[in-house]
């Protein structure tokens, strides 16, 4: 093992109490099923461990990276040089109409919360995989609906390792985006606010969209990590499924090593064997440039890609 690797090891025992593990394969903590090793892995259970990990990563100087689920990530095969920090805080209460929960707190979880006490608004989240913290963090959403707009205030930990309150306009939310993806804070905790409504309802209209998303969407089972592209806004201002425009340039019978766009749904790229992530960026750039030549537009990855190495900065998007 490198030496700073080790001595970054003993470090973290010493601080936060519990071992680091190494040579960590995250394709196991991605739903792409692809990727290396990552140096140093860790599970945080509560915020004090999730503080404390981070503290001894700055302090060492070691990158370090946050996950939830792993459901909208694409990691690299040459794995993660520094530290993947699996955000596993969850808990969720609620008082009158406000529901606060933990980052890690798994989004079916949640609306099962809000449908059991008659909080409404957040079914939009039935069928989407993942954390609260990553929800936020991609401004998630569907059916016309997105995270943000429920959001009242969070309590993050930001890159200096300091935590913080702020309400909902510090994210600047936007279609699947938000600031922190730029400032890479880490969402600890989140409060919603959510209107009175009845389970009965509230559950019969998870159902419907649950009944809608398998019509439109591949079997939950493939390999992927949902929509590989966000819908374009086009010059005259309207949004189009990014589906539409890669069904028009053949995207559904393009394939690169193990990576294939899906035949039910153009903008699904999926691991159909064994697939690399060069497989997946290199058919995710091939549908770009003919989307690109054939109707002006540039699109945008939903994705989020992990390079092997990453600086202070935010991570690149492919
Ligand atoms: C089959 C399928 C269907 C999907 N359908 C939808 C859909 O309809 N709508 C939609 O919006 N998305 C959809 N997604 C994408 C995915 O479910 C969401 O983006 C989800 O919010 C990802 O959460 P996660 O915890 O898995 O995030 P991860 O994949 O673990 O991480 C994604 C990003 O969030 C960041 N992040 C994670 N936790 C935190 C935190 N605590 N603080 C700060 N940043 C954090 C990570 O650093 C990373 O940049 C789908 C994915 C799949 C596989």
């Amino acid at each position: 093992m490198d030496t700073s690797v080790s001595s970054f090891r003993r470090h973290f025992l010493e601080r936060v109490g519990k071992p680091l593990k190494t040579s960590v394969s995250l394709k196991n903590y991605s739903h792409f099923r692809i990727g290396g090793k990552a140096e140093g892995f860790f599970e945080a259970h509560s915020v004090k461990d999730l503080t404390q990990g981070v503290e001894v990563a700055r302090k060492h100087s070691f990158p370090y990276f946050i996950i939830g689920g792993g459901f909208n990530i694409l990691f690299d095969d040459k794995g993660f040089r520094g530290l993947i920090i699996k955000n596993a805080v969850s808990g969720i209460k609620a008082k009158d109409k406000v529901v606060e929960c933990w980052s890690g707190t798994f989004l079916e979880e949640l609306i099962h919360f809000c449908k059991e006490r008659g909080l409404a608004g957040l079914e939009f989240f039935a069928g989407i995989p993942g954390t609260v913290g990553g929800a936020v963090c991609s401004n998630a959403g569907a059916f016309g609906k997105e995270v943000g707009n429920y959001v009242q205030k969070a309590s993050l930990l930001d890159r200096e390792g300091k935590k913080f309150e702020v309400g909902r306009e510090y994210f600047s939310f936007g279609y699947r985006q938000s600031g922190i993806q730029k400032t890479l804070d880490i969402v600890l905790n989140v409060s919603f606010g959510l209107d009175k409504g009845s389970s009965v309802d509230i559950k019969k209209r998870m159902d419907e969209i649950l009944q809608e998303r398998e019509k439109k969407h591949p079997p939950k089972h493939i390999a992927c990590a949902g929509s590989y592209f966000k819908n374009p806004v086009l010059s005259s201002g309207e949004k189009v499924p990014a589906a539409e425009l890669l069904e028009k340039v053949g995207a559904k019978k393009l394939e690169v090593g193990g990576a294939s766009v899906h035949p039910s749904h153009a903008n699904f790229i999926f691991n159909r064997r064994n697939a690399s992530s060069g497989d997946v960026l290199q058919l995710a750039s091939e549908l770009k440039r003919r989307v690109r030549e054939k109707f002006g537009v540039e699109l945008e990855e939903e994705v989020t890609y992990l390079p092997e190495k990453i600086s202070g900065s935010s991570p690149g998007r492919e």
